[in-house]
């Protein structure tokens, strides 16, 4: 565990739960969602790498938007911090408390409001599971535009508030287009209620995008409306090897080119990470076994008409192994093999975290550069440990993983600095998808200018004037307290 006081001070002026607290949650919450148990508060302390861990004495459920609004409003007049958690799968330390601040969990929040068949918007509440929407959706004949590992424990509210990326994010483009409105509650308990239903609409400053990747700084996420596309009838998934990076570039152009509109993932992984999975997770297979690949590639296409689809993809195919861009491929011929597929690249993050340590970056980079990073740091760690790239090719995003036994101050000091410093250099963003969390907060200007930042920290001042929400989190140390 990263210990928090290593990392950063408690700031004194947050109050510490006392009896009247603990009494007066109750008769607003009812008992049984006010939760001491110390097994459960073990479990929601403790983030999903088991790498930051907080001491929080109280974790509350709230069912509904003025339970939020009121717990809030009271832990702002007694100055007690707050954390709003959501499925606990945040990857930066940014969803556990890092001293004894409350944790709030809208989990109780789950119900679908309303879903718009011809315009296909969905309208819930923010503690709803990724994969229940999914199957909501799949019987709607319709789909999420996001789709990610951890599906089956994230909610919706916390998607929103990483503004998560994913898998699908090169067809349907981020959460910044495809929320169309929310409802969020502010430290002081007053509810913003920004759940439009409209694609256009330019009245004044659209708030609700401060609320999508602020990482539960400026308030409580309580209901979101997102716009989800019909699902379409072919789906055809391609698991191909190549033989260099330089290939797997090639391959991303002219997937973009060839495939074009039908074209809905771009994922890669390399030797690396396969093996990580091959050895870490039961019942997976390499699809390409005849010999070890450098690169993997996970392409997916979806469209409206099998055979034109498939013809296409074949084509596509066809031409890239007789211009040597693939070495192997093979296509899934059934929905068994194609979520084989993707088991293999969903699993990496699962595989690296049973191997032992993991030192995780989340980074955006120009894609001709993107692996060059993962070649210099191996040179940097030698035997020290393993590198593992992967990611999101498509979207010019690069997770470099670093694996260990356990964790090594060695191993942190030949990374970091030298990893933000690369990105900046060339750049690129510190955090493509996962936040800055705690992890991160202090390296906000990697990638950020002073005077962003600054203006950041306005904005929190202005919408959380003591600093309750998301303490040490988002924001570097010396201007969130
Ligand atoms: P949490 O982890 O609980 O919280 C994340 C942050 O949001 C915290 O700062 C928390 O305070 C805040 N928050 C949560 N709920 C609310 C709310 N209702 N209101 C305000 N703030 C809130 N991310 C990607 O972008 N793309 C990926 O492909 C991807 N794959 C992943 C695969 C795996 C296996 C795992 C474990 C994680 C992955 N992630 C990915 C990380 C990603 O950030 C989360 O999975 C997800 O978006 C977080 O949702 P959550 O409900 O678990 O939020």
């Amino acid at each position: 565990f990263s210990s928090a006081s290593t990392l950063v001070q408690r700031n004194p002026s947050f109050s510490t739960l006392n009896s009247d607290d603990i009494s007066y949650f109750k008769g607003l919450l009812g008992e049984k969602s006010v939760i001491q148990d110390e097994d459960r508060l073990e479990t929601v302390n403790t983030d999903w790498m088991h790498k930051y861990k907080g001491s929080s004495k109280l974790l509350l459920l709230p069912r509904s938007t003025e339970e939020v609004a009121q717990i809030l409003r009271y832990c702002n007049s007694r100055c007690l911090a707050v954390v709003p958690q959501g499925g606990n799968t945040g990857l930066v330390g940014g969803s556990v408390p890092v001293f004894d601040e409350v944790i709030v969990n809208v989990s109780s929040m789950n119900n679908i409001i309303s879903f718009d068949k011809v315009s296909g918007i969905l309208v819930c509440e923010a503690g709803c599971i990724l994969e229940n929407l999914i199957s909501f959706l799949d019987n709607q004949g319709f789909i999420m535009p996001l789709d990610l590992g951890a599906k089956g424990s994230c909610q919706i509210g916390g998607n929103v508030s990483t503004n998560a990326g994913g898998l699908r994010l090169v067809r349907y483009g981020s959460l910044h287009g495809n929320v169309l409105g929310l409802e969020a509650v502010l430290a002081n308990g007053d509810v913003l209620d920004m759940l439009g239903t409209l694609r256009k609409d330019n009245t004044g400053y659209d708030l609700k995008h401060l609320f999508i990747g602020s990482e539960g700084s400026l308030g409580i996420v309580t209901k979101v409306s997102i716009l989800t596309p019909p699902k379409l009838s072919s789906v055809n998934i391609a698991f191909l090897a190549c033989n260099d990076y330089s290939s797997c570039q090639k391959l991303l152009i002219e997937a973009k080119r060839k495939l074009g509109e039908i074209l809905s993932a771009f994922e890669f992984l390399d030797t690396e990470a396969m093996n990580l999975v091959l050895h870490q997770l039961d019942g997976v297979r390499n699809p390409l076994p005849a010999s070890m690949h450098n690169f993997y590639i996970l392409i997916e296409t979806t469209g409206s008409d099998e055979s034109y689809n498939r013809e296409k993809l074949e084509a596509f195919l066809l031409s890239s192994m007789e211009g040597g861009l693939i070495s192997d491929g093979v296509l899934a011929q059934d929905i068994n093999q194609a979520s084989s597929f993707w088991r293999i690249r969903e699993g990496v993050p699962e595989a690296l975290m049973k191997a032992g340590a993991v030192y995780k970056y989340d980074l955006s980079l120009p894609v001709e550069k993107m692996y060059d990073l993962v070649d210099d740091m191996r040179i940097r760690l030698g035997d020290l440990a393993k590198v593992v790239g992967y990611g999101h090719l498509g979207d010019g995003n690069l997770h470099l993983n670093v694996s260990a036994p356990e964790y090594d101050d060695k191993i942190l000091e030949q990374i970091e600095p030298y990893v933000y410093e690369w990105t900046s250099k060339h750049r690129g963003s510190i955090s493509a998808e996962h936040g800055l969390g705690l992890m991160k907060a202090n390296k906000i200007y990697y990638s950020k200018s002073a005077e962003t930042v600054q203006t950041m920290a306005s904005i929190k001042k202005l919408l959380d004037p003591n600093g309750i929400l998301n303490p040490y989190k988002v924001l570097p140390h010396s201007l969130n307290s």
